[in-house]
């Protein structure tokens, strides 16, 4: 059953309880309705995957009730700080470096080193965040496949039954999604048009790179929203392990290897997505120090999450470029 929460004091409160102890809750924004999760809890955000079904393991812009909080956990510079001056709380996504003492899940940004950050202006958005103190996690509030919802009703049309609540905060004022700039590099990218237009952005910044080719042209490795990969290489569906690899398990594991990491010993994908950045990070270092050659990730069934997490892994056994 998900409840449908009014946006009053109770419901903000209510919901911020439910996000508080690891419940996908949906809520409204000035651009679409989020489907949110605590974005330091990362089976909580494993849960966001599988209530929209995704099949791919995609970094999430998180949210914050101030930019303040969103600087906490992300380095700022004077790029950044006039960006967020002039459009937050709004409906525009930064994407920066993380910082070490981050709290934020590596699901979350999808292993890599940057994170999104955002500060929504809707009220109740706002409220939601400051009652919860926490950075929450949120993509469109819909199937994966089906268009961004920009009510209450849409949210259930689409996920009623999968997930806790949806907080009823009216239509959605903006309609479109939050332009994405990245601020990580030199040249500040627009990686998706959204609500703050790029003459507004090159106003306030200067020139602005081009809009992100969608699909089409590969993007090498380390250059603007590729994937997260270990430095050491990886092989898939191993069946047997030699000594000098590093083994990702899932489920009981294989013999052998020279270090290992446990996806999830009872087989749950959930739990397995959640872990599996960090999981290929603490491969990699470990790895390296016992001198590894490779990791050899054991065969993840494609039910729940195993596709999304397969999706990511077969991504990181890819050719190197760059
Ligand atoms: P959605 O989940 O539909 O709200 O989309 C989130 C958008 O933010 C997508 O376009 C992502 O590619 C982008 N995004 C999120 N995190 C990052 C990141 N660390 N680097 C680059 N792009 C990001
Ligand atoms: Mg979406």
């Amino acid at each position: 059953m998900t409840q449908i929460l009014p946006a009053d004091k109770a419901g903000v409160t209510q919901a911020a309880t439910l996000l508080r102890a690891g419940a996908v809750v949906a809520f409204g924004t000035e651009t679409v309705y989020g489907l949110g999760a605590d974005a330091t809890n990362a089976e909580a955000v494993a849960a966001i995957f599988h209530a929209k079904q995704r099949p791919r393991l995609n970094p999430l812009i998180c949210h914050y009730g101030s930019a303040r909080q969103a600087f906490e956990q992300v380095v700022a510079d004077a790029r950044a700080l006039r960006a967020a001056a002039a459009f937050w709380p709004g409906p525009l996504t930064l994407v920066l470096p993380r910082r070490p003492q981050c709290s934020v899940a590596l699901l979350t940004g999808a292993g890599l080193d940057t994170l999104a950050v955002r500060v929504p202006r809707h009220p109740v958005a706002l409220a939601l965040l400051q009652a919860v103190d926490r950075p929450i996690a949120a993509p469109s509030a819909n199937r994966s496949g089906q268009v961004s919802p920009t009510s209450a009703r849409h949210v259930m049309d689409g996920l009623a039954g999968r997930i806790a609540a949806v907080l009823d905060s009216g239509p959605c004022e903006v309609g479109i999604e939050s332009t994405v700039l990245d601020l990580s590099g030199t040249t500040p990218v627009l990686l998706r048009p959204g609500g703050i237009t790029p003459e507004a952005l090159e106003a306030c910044l200067g020139p602005i790179g081009p809009a992100a080719v969608s699909g089409a042209a590969p993007r090498s490795p380390g250059l603007m929203l590729s994937h997260y990969a270990p430095r050491l290489p990886v092989r898939l569906n191993a069946d047997a392990v030699a000594d000098d690899e590093a083994v990702l398990a899932f489920g009981p594991p294989l013999p052998g290897g020279c270090c290992r990491f446990q996806l999830s010993a009872s087989g749950d994908s959930i739990e397995a997505a959640a872990r599996l950045f960090e999981g290929l990070r603490r491969l990699d270092a470990d790895g390296a120090r016992l001198g590894a050659s490779r990791i050899a990730v054991m065969s993840i069934p494609e039910a729940g999450l195993g596709l999304a997490i397969n999706d990511r892994l077969q991504r990181a056994a890819a050719p190197r470029t760059g």
